[in-house]
């Protein structure tokens, strides 16, 4: 019997689906969706995940778009080692004591201590740094400009969320070096587009641009570049990946120097900026309903899966015909670049089948029965928002793609609206306690001061929810009235921070 509807029934009656609706308890539903749909599976190390086939070839898909583009701008990749000595770490001050209480260390090989303990990468400004300092002697060998894919460890002590926060996590991480700094701004800010490229055009979050509080920023960085995403469900920001300059204060530490062209000596100015696998938790957590996974047909490992159903009285030769004919759309989708997979599966009934890729978020199911034979029609079934419609076969292979643009855009634009309706704009307290505890986020006029961050951060702490942080001020601002005031400091304000209770 195909299954219907959703929640505790349909789990018990197919052993699939979700036992927790996403309004009722957001982290159970997210941890019990990314194992049912087979994106990662939990691992006996605390704050480490599997990342799946599913997961993992969606950030392929991220990696691809990134790497093409970076590449456009003169980035190239390399690799360094995972190892950084304790003397190495202990260059930069102010980045160490911001990494310190994360860092893993290997202390022994095979039963003998190591006579100096080795720390594993949390980031690579250190590991790559000394051998920048070789490398750039004269103006001619900037920039350079080198990017990795690889894996960090920070071993956090927060709550780990799988892809949110992680202690190993994958990412890539750019390097770069310049002659000048008008260049590194440069720079900071496309790769920022970019990133915000990956959220918005691939996995349809959208996002705010902006610069992160002295107190947020970077440690050891002049100043960060951010974009940050929200979760409606539990009123969260999230950060979604960060741009820094790092001005010349590694390259001072390092002792990244060269010859300027008019024979004099001047330090590099460096920029570091990386996206990880948060980014995959930040789309299931924004497009994810009661069913499973809504996968945005860019990023979708499989974008069309095509599901013949024929009857338990269709003769052999009128199925052979069916699966003939979704052989036939799978190959012509395929040579147009549609990520198709289809369901030949005998064993399970056709609502079973439903079931199982609406978990994995399949952007369209294509059904083709016994009727869409007779008529030479199918039907296209739309995951984010269940609409149906019939279409005849020779327009299958233009109508498939066209309907996944529509999706992919449809998709942004929902939760455009939903992120934008979360924003509130405030300029006291009171007006700024409401919007946090409607789980929304604030704009407000503020006083861009680090004490008055710390400030805001304890007195908003309640019972049942974490202070609140600047998430960034945004490039984006609205006009500042004269004789504005700080809504927390009443100080005169500088700028319209966005605010937020946040992972
Ligand atoms: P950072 O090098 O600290 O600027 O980190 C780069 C980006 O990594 C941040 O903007 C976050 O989006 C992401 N990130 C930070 N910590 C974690 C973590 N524990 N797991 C996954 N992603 C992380």
């Amino acid at each position: 019997k195909p299954a219907q509807g959703g929640g505790k029934e349909l789990k018990k009656e197919t052993q699939l689906g979700l036992s927790t609706k996403k309004a009722d308890d957001f982290s159970k539903w997210y941890s019990e969706l990314v194992v049912a749909s087979e994106l990662i599976s939990y691992y006996d190390v605390s704050g480490c995940y599997i990342l799946r086939p599913w997961a993992f070839s969606m950030w392929e898909v991220v990696q691809r778009w990134f790497d093409d583009n970076i590449k456009k701008l003169g980035v190239q990749n390399a690799y360094f080692p995972m190892f950084i000595t304790e003397d190495v770490l202990n260059t930069e001050k102010d980045h160490v004591e911001g990494f310190a209480p994360e860092v893993a260390w290997v202390t022994r090989a095979g039963n003998s201590e190591m006579d100096k303990p080795i720390a594993i990468r949390p980031t690579s400004e250190t590991v790559m740094y000394p051998y920048y300092a070789q490398w750039i002697r004269s103006h001619r060998d900037l920039p350079l400009r080198l990017n990795q894919w690889t894996n960090v460890v920070r071993w956090e002590f927060k709550y780990p969320t799988p892809f949110i926060r992680s202690r190993e996590f994958l990412w890539q991480e750019g390097h770069t070096a310049f002659a000048t700094q008008a260049e590194a701004d440069t720079e900071v800010r496309q790769i920022l587009d970019f990133y915000a490229g990956v959220y918005q055009e691939l996995l349809a979050v959208p996002v705010t641009q902006g610069q992160k509080s002295d107190k947020e920023k970077f440690a050891g960085a002049l100043y960060t570049t951010t974009v940050e995403a929200f979760i409606p469900d539990n009123g969260r920001g999230v950060q979604g990946a960060t741009s820094h300059c790092l001005g010349q204060n590694f390259s001072k530490m390092f002792g990244i120097e060269f010859e300027t062209e008019d024979h004099g000596k001047s330090h590099a100015w460096q920029n570091s900026w990386g996206l990880t696998t948060r980014s995959l938790g930040v789309m299931i957590m924004t497009h994810g309903d009661d069913k499973g996974l809504v996968l945005p047909p860019r990023v979708a490992p499989k974008q069309v899966v095509i599901i013949p159903i024929p009857k338990s009285s269709s003769a052999p030769e009128q199925v052979a015909a069916m699966f003939e004919q979704v052989k036939a759309f799978k190959a012509s989708l395929e040579s147009s670049s549609v990520r198709v997979e289809t369901d030949y599966r005998t064993n399970y009934t056709p609502g079973w089948k439903y079931n199982h890729w609406e978990l994995r978020g399949v952007p369209i199911r294509m059904e083709l029965g016994p009727k869409d034979m007779d008529n030479k029609t199918v039907v296209l079934a739309r995951r984010d928002t269940g609409a149906k419609e019939f279409v005849p076969w020779d327009q299958v292979a233009t109508r498939v793609p066209e309907l996944l643009e529509q999706i992919q855009a449809d998709m942004l634009a929902k939760a455009k609206a939903r992120y934008d309706a979360c924003v509130e704009t405030v300029t006291t307290w009171e007006a700024f306690m409401a919007a946090l505890n409607n789980k929304h986020m604030a704009l407000a006029p503020w006083a861009d001061e680090e004490e008055v961050e710390e400030d805001v951060k304890k007195r908003s702490a309640t019972a049942d929810a974490m202070g609140a942080k600047t998430l960034c001020i945004p490039f984006e601002q609205p006009p500042l009235p004269e004789g504005a005031v700080c809504f927390a400091s009443g100080k005169p304000a500088k700028n319209w921070a966005l605010w937020g209770r946040s992972y």
